[in-house]
C-alpha cells in the first residue's frame, strides 16, 4: 500500500513538473501562451496591401509585452485563410483576429471559433450583421465606410468652391472618373456612393465619365487611369479613388500624359493617408486624402483580442476604446490635405 502511494505521489509530482515545464515552453504545440502572455492568432487577407501592412505593424507594436501576436498571410485566398484558422484552433490560441479575404465568409469562421470557444475579432472587412449576431464573442474593429466617402467628396467640393478653373469646360458640372476598390468590399461600395453624394449634396452637378475597379492596387490604378485618359482626355475634371494606392497609380498615368507641369493640373483624391500619399500631398500631385487610422485600428484589434484572450469582456476601461452595440469599435476618419498632413503622421 505504502509503495503504491509512493508511486502515485511520484506520478503526481512528475505530472506537476511536466505541466510546469510546458508553461514555459513557447514553441511546439503550446500555441496558447508565451510564458504568461496569451497567443492571439492573426490572419491578414494579404500581406501585400499597403494599408493592411500599416495595420499589421500596429498590431505587432501594440502586442509588445502584452500578448504574442502570431500573424499569418492569407494570400488573398479564403480557403487558405480557413486553413490558417484551423491551424490556430489546433494550436489552441486564446483569441483570433481575422481580416477576412471575403467578408461573407466570416460566418464559417465564427462557426469554427464558437465550436472551439475561441473569441474572434474581425477587422477592416466588415462581416454581415447576421453573422455578427451568431455569437456574443464576436467583435469588429473598423471605420464607417460612408464617412470616408463623404470626406473624400468634400475635398473636391472645397477645391471646386475655391477654384473656378476646376470646371474646365465651364458648364457648371463636375466631370469625374472613379477608381473603385474591390467590388463587394464595404469600403469600395460605400466610398464610391457617398463621395459622389457629398458633391451633389453641396449643390454641384456631376457627370460620371468612367468608373472601373482597380482592386485597391497601384499598378491597376495606373492602367485604368491611362484607359480613362485615352477615352476622355481633357474632359476629365477630377479623379476619385477609393484608396491612396489607386490614386497614386492615377497620378503616375497623369504624369505620363503631361499633367502636373506647365499649369496642367488634375485634382486627385484618395483615402488612407499612407506615407507615399503624404509625400504626394507634399509635392502637390495629390489634392487630398482621408486618414484611415491604421495605428488605432491595429491597436484596438489587439486590445480587444487581448482582453477576450484573458476571458474578460472588453469595455472602454480595459481596452481604451468605445464599444458600440456590444461588439463594434469605430475608428474616426479625418480629411487630410497638405495643410494638416502632420495630423496623419
Ligand atoms: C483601405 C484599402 C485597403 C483595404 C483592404 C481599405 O480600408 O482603404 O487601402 O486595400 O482596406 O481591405
Ligand atoms: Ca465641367
Amino acid at each position: 500500500m505504502k509503495k503504491f502511494t509512493a508511486i502515485l505521489l511520484t506520478g503526481i509530482m512528475l505530472t506537476a513538473v511536466a505541466a510546469g515545464c510546458s508553461n514555459k515552453d513557447n514553441g511546439g504545440n503550446n500555441g496558447g501562451s508565451d510564458g504568461d502572455l496569451p497567443t492571439i492568432g492573426v490572419a491578414i487577407y494579404k500581406f501585400d496591401d499597403t494599408f493592411m501592412t500599416g495595420v499589421r505593424n500596429a498590431i505587432t507594436d501594440a502586442a509588445s509585452g502584452k500578448a504574442k501576436a502570431d500573424i499569418v498571410d492569407s494570400q488573398n485566398s479564403q480557403p487558405t485563410q480557413n486553413d490558417k484558422v484551423d491551424l490556430f484552433i489546433n494550436k489552441k490560441v486564446k483569441a483570433l483576429a481575422i481580416n477576412p479575404v471575403d467578408r461573407t465568409a466570416a460566418g464559417v469562421i465564427i462557426d469554427k471559433a464558437k465550436a472551439a470557444d475561441i473569441p474572434v475579432v474581425f477587422l477592416n472587412r466588415q462581416p454581415l450583421a447576421d453573422d455578427m449576431d451568431k455569437w456574443d464573442k464576436v467583435y469588429y474593429v473598423g471605420a464607417k465606410a460612408e464617412e470616408s466617402g463623404t470626406l473624400s467628396g468634400q475635398l473636391l467640393v472645397d477645391n471646386w468652391n475655391a477654384n473656378k478653373s476646376m470646371d474646365k469646360n465651364g458648364d457648371g458640372i463636375l466631370q469625374y472618373v472613379m477608381l473603385k476598390g474591390e467590388p463587394g468590399h464595404q469600403d469600395a461600395e460605400l466610398r464610391t456612393k457617398f463621395s459622389v453624394k457629398a458633391i451633389e449634396d453641396a449643390g454641384i452637378k456631376v457627370e460620371k465619365l468612367a468608373e472601373d475597379t482597380a482592386m485597391w492596387d497601384r499598378v491597376k490604378g495606373q492602367e485604368k487611369m491611362a484607359a480613362f485618359l485615352a477615352a476622355h482626355g481633357d474632359k476629365i475634371e477630377a479623379v476619385l479613388a477609393n484608396n491612396d494606392d489607386m490614386a497614386l497609380g492615377a497620378v503616375e498615368a497623369l504624369k505620363s500624359a503631361g499633367y502636373f507641369k506647365d499649369n496642367k493640373v488634375m485634382p486627385v483624391v484618395g483615402v488612407d493617408a499612407t506615407a507615399p500619399a503624404l509625400q504626394a500631398l507634399e509635392e502637390g500631385t495629390l489634392l487630398g486624402t482621408v486618414l484611415n487610422d491604421a495605428k488605432n485600428q491595429g491597436k484596438a484589434t489587439l486590445e480587444i483580442a487581448n482582453v477576450l484572450a484573458r476571458g474578460e469582456t472588453p469595455t472602454k476601461d480595459n481596452t481604451g476604446y468605445d464599444i458600440t452595440d456590444g461588439k463594434y469599435v469605430w475608428i474616426q476618419y479625418k480629411k487630410i490635405t497638405k495643410d494638416n498632413m502632420n495630423d496623419a503622421k
